[in-house]
Parts: C-alpha cells; sequence; structure tokens
C-alpha cells in the first residue's frame, strides 16, 4: 500500500512512546511541542475548557493515533481548533451570518460551531460526516501552539474516552502516560466543562451540546435557539471508577442526599457528597467535597472532584442538584451522563 511515507517517517510514527514528559509552557517547548505535532506526534495541551489532545487534522495517521490512545470509539468525530476566525474559512464552507455573529462575540471561547466541511479535512476527523465542529480556544498557550503549527488541530479532551475530562496536566498524565509525547501544563482549565456545540445552519439554531456558553448568552447575540433532545438511553461518559449518583434540585435535597449517604454507609460504603460550599451545614460530619461558591466554580471543579473520589478510592459519589440556569444546564447534563443517569 502507498502511503506517501518515507521509510525514516514511518518509522517515526511507529516509535513507542515510554514516558510521557510534562513541560513548562516556555515559548522553547511550545516550539518543541510544534515541531512534534508537525512530525505527527500527539500533545496535551490547556484550553480554557479542559486540557486537548492535539494531533495536526489534515494527518489522518495522526488523527487515527488519537482515536487509538483514547479508545474512542470511530464514529464519534473529533472537534478542530483554529487559532483565529479567518481560519476558520479554511476547514469549512457555506458559513451562515449567525455564525459569523457567533464568532465575532465568542470566539474565542467555549463555543463550537457545526459548519459545512471544506475538503482538506479528512473523514477521519468527521466520522464521515460533510460537516466539521470548529472552535477558538481561549488560552494563550493553546493559541501560541496553534500559531506555531499554523494547521488546524483536533481537540478531543485528553482523557480516556468515558472517563471525566481533563481540568489539570496530572489527569492527563493519569490516563495517557507513555501514550503521548508531551503535556503542556497550563495550570487549570478555567472553566472546567467542555465547550457549547452549536449548529446555526438550522433555523431555529440547535444546541447539539450545552457548555461553557449559556443558552441564553446564545440567544442574546441570534435570537432563539432549540436544544437537541438527548436519547433516553445514553451512553457512560464522565465516569469515575466511583458509582456516581446525582440529585435534582429542589428544596430539602439535602435531607435527601443524606438519607442516601446514610443508607449506604450503613452497607459499608464509602461514600462522599459534592455540595456547593452554602450548603455544607447540611451534612453535619459526612464526608463532603466542596465544590466552590458559585455554579462556575462547581463546573470548574466537578471533574477534577470526581477523580479525586478515585484517588481517595470512594465507592461512591452522590452529587448535589443545581438549578437549570446559566451554565447550571451544562452542570446538570455532565452530572446525568456521569451517573448514567442514577438520579435520587
Ligand atoms: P468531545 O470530543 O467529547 O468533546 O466530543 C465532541 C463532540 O462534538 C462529538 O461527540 C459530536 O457530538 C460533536 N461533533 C464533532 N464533530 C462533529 C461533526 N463533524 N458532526 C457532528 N457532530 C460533531
Ligand atoms: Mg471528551
Amino acid at each position: 500500500m502507498r502511503t506517501g511515507l518515507t521509510p525514516e517517517s514511518k518509522d517515526k510514527r511507529r516509535r513507542k512512546i515510554v514516558a510521557t514528559q510534562i513541560l513548562k509552557p516556555t515559548t522553547e517547548n511550545i516550539v518543541k511541542c510544534a515541531n512534534t505535532l508537525k512530525a505527527g506526534g500527539l500533545v496535551a495541551f490547556p484550553t480554557e475548557t479542559v486540557y486537548a489532545l492535539g494531533a495536526v487534522a489534515t494527518d489522518a495517521a495522526a488523527v487515527e493515533k488519537v482515536y487509538a490512545v483514547k479508545s474512542r470509539p470511530h464514529d464519534k468525530p473529533l472537534i478542530v481548533a483554529v487559532s483565529n476566525v479567518s481560519e476558520i474559512d479554511g476547514v469549512a464552507v457555506n458559513i451562515p451570518d449567525k455564525a459569523r455573529t457567533l464568532m465575532k462575540k465568542f470566539m474565542p471561547g467555549a463555543l463550537t460551531l457545526l459548519l459545512d466541511r471544506a475538503d482538506c479535512i479528512p473523514d477521519i476527523v468527521t466520522a464521515g460526516a460533510r460537516t466539521v465542529a470548529v472552535r477558538i480556544p481561549d488560552n494563550a498557550i493553546a493559541l501560541k501552539l496553534l500559531e506555531i503549527v499554523g494547521k488546524p488541530i483536533v481537540v478531543p479532551s485528553a482523557n480516556t474516552s468515558d472517563k471525566p475530562s481533563p481540568t489539570l496536566a496530572d489527569h492527563v498524565l493519569t490516563d495517557l502516560d507513555g501514550k503521548i509525547d508531551y503535556i503542556l501544563d497550563g495550570g487549570a482549565s478555567e472553566i472546567g466543562i467542555e465547550s457549547t456545540i452549536i449548529d446555526t445552519r438550522v433555523g431555529p439554531p440547535l444546541i447539539l451540546r450545552g457548555g461553557g456558553i449559556s443558552a441564553d448568552r446564545i440567544t442574546a447575540e441570534i435570537g432563539e435557539v432549540e436544544f437537541k433532545r438527548e436519547k433516553p438511553i445514553m451512553s457512560s461518559a464522565y465516569s469515575p471508577n466511583a458509582e456516581v449518583l446525582f440529585s435534582a434540585y429542589y428544596d430539602g435535597m439535602a435531607a435527601n442526599i443524606c438519607a442516601k449517604y446514610d443508607a449506604l454507609t450503613a452497607r459499608g460504603n464509602k461514600t462522599v457528597i459534592i455540595c456547593l460550599a452554602s450548603n455544607i451545614s447540611a451534612y453535619g460530619n459526612r464526608n463532603v467535597f466542596i465544590a466552590g461558591s458559585s455554579y462556575e466554580d462547581y463546573a470548574h471543579n466537578l471533574f477534577a472532584l470526581l477523580r479525586r473520589a478515585d484517588a481517595e478510592h470512594y465507592d461512591t459519589v452522590i452529587a448535589e442538584g443545581v438549578r437549570s440556569e446559566g451554565i447550571g444546564a451544562s452542570i446538570i447534563n455532565r452530572l446525568v451522563r456521569a451517573s448514567g443517569g442514577l438520579i435520587i
């Protein structure tokens, strides 16, 4: 089979990565990572949503490795990142006016646009779809890396598929050590949950996945939007080894959470409650992880706390519910999925 690769570059692609290095985001290291990407390697880097696992999007062999190291099913397409709005015209065609409006307002930022795909994007990126999902990360390290590479980069979360998304370099190392070349360490991801994905090619525009930018903020720019209905049986995602239970939000939710906690503990189940600081007194001396004092904090800390539950060998996590407002809707989406629908 003709691959277009020289024997030397084939060797490079086959080379086994023995240890993954975490690098400080100095200019020198960002250039090193850019060169690795250009040579077909894999680099994880920080974005404002979660850590991304990058490969050059036009390099089908590199993208194939992304699916392999994440154990990601091939029918789940990858989001593509670029460093500025003009580059979106290089990866997409027939861009609607509403998409342009959203680009001006939210890019760089936690918004992904679903657009008609340009020919340079290979099938493996989009799982064969004629569309491409594209965003511009709002993170200086990510933008610098994208600029130096000068090509679009796929940016799925840098975790094993179905595990909580990584919001720290250490989370990436836990899942992908020895499987990727480098991790650029930019500290904690600011937002902590993934981007909002919207299709503006249809009327009304359709939010395919809630995320860092709330529906209200989008509506304020382009008018009415609809939410894609989730399938009743959802595949597991964002799941730690611990069982996750999720409470709906209502007055008196804490009493119900305490009752569940006590029943689990009586059975010898090591359990922890994820709650907002304002509710902590409702849980007495039970184990709690404080998610912060706002819904933004909850989103920022959620995945890290799910991973902490595993690190501290909890059997069960009970997560407090939130109101479906602002980023709360995206927290609920992630918790419903992490719990596999186990709502108490
Ligand atoms: P993740 O990498 O887990 O943040 O997931 C990215 C999500 O983006 C996928 O699960 C899809 O729902 C969506 N997506 C990415 N690219 C496309 C595409 N070309 N067409 C439709 N949906 C897409
Ligand atoms: Mg992911």
